[in-house]
Parts: structure tokens; C-alpha cells; sequence
């Protein structure tokens, strides 16, 4: 039989940067946490816990509020946690929106990999899809079905020439959580100037996102694989699975879905009670798969 344990960070980290969208400087200390205190972020004074109660803002990422405290664009760092097994920590937040960094989750994997991963001493808690859950939005979906053990299909279908119709799963492989960590934020040119019209994007450069014109990349680099953009799909429905507290184990395949219908997605998933809370001791499988502490 194996047992999962609780994780935490081994010491606070320190993160700079700046928010994609309002272009703000911003610094967020991680600091490590007791077990089943869960994730939770702190402005102004705010604890804000990183659940699907507080997620209220869905324009080109997560935002959580709570009490007037706002923290937005939490996706990507939440699959940090996800990937690295972590389940309770602090975030301290000196500015609205959490840096974007490089645009993908791998920059907050490396820094908690460099801390180091805390064991702690409860076991951890898993939250096991118990029947199908759909959400609906026009021609989008994003259907939920039991599974042993998780994976994240996204299915992508644009008229733009480089993305196209793509699917990509994730499924708890190693070389899956590092494909889908690497993968960054992306745009298309001709969203740029509407995302600024709506004052989003201010922070955003080729140095934090991928820029799609209607048949090329405009980063000098290019992509870091051929399918990067649907692999971010994938990681935006990672982070936004993970505000339900607990990491879900089920299939679940997202076609064309955004932040919104994702969080719709975990709000039924509660609402419907569609899940058990089990332990690891209580599952059946080896579906899970976590990176290993250094
Ligand atoms: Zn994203």
C-alpha cells in the first residue's frame, strides 16, 4: 500500500516580477504552511484562499476577490502547486496580479524545487470524480468522467493557421508535468490592441508570451514545441481545476474551453457534490504519480 503525504515548502521564497496584464511590479513571498490549512493568499492584510468561492474574474485569467482584496491571474502558479504536490501554503502579494514571468509555470516549479518540498505529517486528501459532470457554453465544453486516475485533454480549434484543430492530454507522466509547465501564455496579434482597450496586457511583451500573427510566431525564439499553445491550455485548466481545494482525479477534456468555463466546470463539480474525498491510502491505483522531493 502507498501514502501520500501533505506537502509544504522547506523555507519562504521570494518572487518578482510583473503582471501580464496590468503591467505592475509586483513581489509574492511563499511562505510554508500546516498541513490542511490548504493554499492561501494574503493582500492587503486579506486572506484569500485559493477556492473556487473567491474566483470571480475571468477576462484572460482567474482572479480571486474576497472582502475587496483582489488577487488576479493566479493560474499558472496554482499549477505550480499542483505539480509540485503542494498543498498548503501562504502567498504574500505586494500588488494585484501575480508576476507572469516567463508566461508558463516553470520559473515557480524551479524556485519551490529550490526551496525544497516539506513533508508533513497528515496524509493527503484527493478528490475523486464520482460521476460525469458537463458544462456548456455555445460550442464549447468541458466534459468531467470518472477515472483511476487524472488527465487534462485540451482540444483546441482555431481558423488560425499555426494552432488550428490540436488536441493535447496530460496525463501524471513526468515528461507530461514538464511539457505542460513549459509551455507559455500566448495571443494573437490582433487581440493585442482590444486586450489594451480593455486595459489588459500592459505588462505584456515577447518576453512573457507568444505572439500568433495570422501564419507565423513573432517571437524570434519560436515556439518551445509545435503544440506549446494547446500544452497551455492544458496548464490554465490544471491551475483552475486545483481552486477546488483538493487535486481531482477523473478525465477531464476541455474543448475550447477558457477561465470561465473552467471555474463553471468546478463550481458544478461541488455544487452536484460530484466527487469523495479520499486518501491515497484509499485509492485503488497508481494513478498518481508526484514529483519526487529532492
Ligand atoms: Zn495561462
Amino acid at each position: 500500500m502507498f501514502c501520500i503525504n501533505q506537502r509544504t515548502i522547506k523555507k519562504e521564497i521570494e518572487i518578482k516580477g510583473i503582471g501580464l496584464h496590468s503591467g505592475q511590479p509586483v513581489k509574492l513571498k511563499l511562505i510554508p504552511s500546516q498541513a490542511d490549512e490548504g493554499i492561501n493568499f494574503v493582500r492587503n492584510g486579506v486572506v484569500i484562499p485559493a477556492s473556487i468561492e473567491y474566483a470571480k474574474g475571468f477576462d484572460f485569467s482567474t482572479t480571486l476577490i474576497k472582502d475587496g482584496a483582489v488577487v488576479r491571474t493566479v493560474e499558472h502558479l496554482m499549477a505550480a502547486f499542483y505539480f509540485t504536490g503542494i498543498d498548503n501554503v501562504i502567498i504574500e502579494i505586494d500588488a494585484e496580479e501575480v508576476p507572469i514571468l516567463d508566461g508558463s509555470a516553470v520559473q515557480f516549479i524551479e524556485a519551490i524545487k529550490k526551496a525544497g518540498i516539506e513533508i508533513l505529517k497528515a496524509e493527503k486528501l484527493y478528490a475523486v470524480l464520482n460521476k460525469e459532470i458537463t458544462v456548456v457554453d455555445k460550442d464549447k465544453y468541458i466534459k468531467g468522467t470518472p477515472s483511476h486516475s487524472f488527465s487534462a485533454t485540451y482540444h483546441a480549434h482555431y481558423n488560425n493557421r499555426v494552432i488550428g484543430n490540436r488536441k493535447y492530454t496530460y496525463s501524471n507522466l513526468k515528461s507530461d508535468y514538464e511539457n505542460v509547465a513549459m509551455a507559455r501564455t500566448y495571443c494573437f496579434l490582433e487581440e493585442v490592441e482590444m486586450l489594451q482597450q480593455m486595459g489588459l496586457a500592459k505588462g505584456g511583451s515577447l518576453d512573457n508570451a507568444v505572439v500568433f500573427s495570422e501564419d507565423a510566431v513573432l517571437n524570434p525564439e519560436g515556439l518551445r514545441f509545435e503544440d506549446e499553445p494547446v500544452k497551455h491550455k492544458v496548464l490554465d485548466l490544471i491551475g483552475d481545476l486545483y481552486l477546488l481545494g483538493f487535486p481531482l482525479i477523473g478525465s477531464v477534456y476541455s474543448f475550447k474551453g477558457g477561465h470561465r468555463l473552467n471555474a463553471e466546470f468546478v463550481r458544478k463539480v461541488l455544487e452536484e457534490k460530484a466527487f469523495d474525498l479520499k486518501y491515497s491510502t484509499e485509492l485503488d491505483f497508481n494513478g498518481i504519480n508526484l514529483m519526487p522531493v529532492q
